[in-house]
């Protein structure tokens, strides 16, 4: 269920400090360190996944919950209008450095380029 060597489930058992902005029984939403725009948020499950390649059909409800907190925070920090990005970063292309499963909620300044 939890990696004791994983960043994010201590994070998530709040072993290490970090700025929560949502907690509930299923997930976890902090700050990121080293934002990237004014708003950029991590949404971690509190279930151990390493990443979306180990994705399995019984994380399915709660990753769709972190839409939702996503959505209710984007609304929270002013973003709503404006706009915001919900990435899930997988692998070494996609420059994955955390390996338990988390989605950037990012907004605040435009982001340019078109990844997507
Ligand atoms: P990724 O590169 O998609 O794996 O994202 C990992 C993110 O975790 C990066 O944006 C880091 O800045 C962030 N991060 C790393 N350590 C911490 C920490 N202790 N507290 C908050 N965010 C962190
Ligand atoms: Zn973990």
């Amino acid at each position: 269920m939890t990696d004791p060597n994983c960043l994010f489930c201590k994070i998530a058992a709040k072993q290490i400090p970090s700025a929560i902005v949502h907690e509930d029984e299923e997930m976890v939403a902090f700050r990121d360190i080293a934002p990237q725009v004014p708003v950029h948020i991590v949404l971690v499950p509190r279930v151990h996944c390493a990443g979306l390649n180990d994705l399995t059909a019984d994380l399915a409800p709660v990753i769709g919950r972190i839409a939702l907190v996503a959505r209710d925070l984007a609304g929270r920090m002013g973003i709503a209008a404006s706009g915001y990005r919900l990435v899930a970063n997988c692998g070494p292309d996609a420059g994955q450095t955390v390996h338990h499963l988390h989605f950037h909620l990012l907004g605040g300044a435009p982001m340019g380029g078109r990844m997507a």
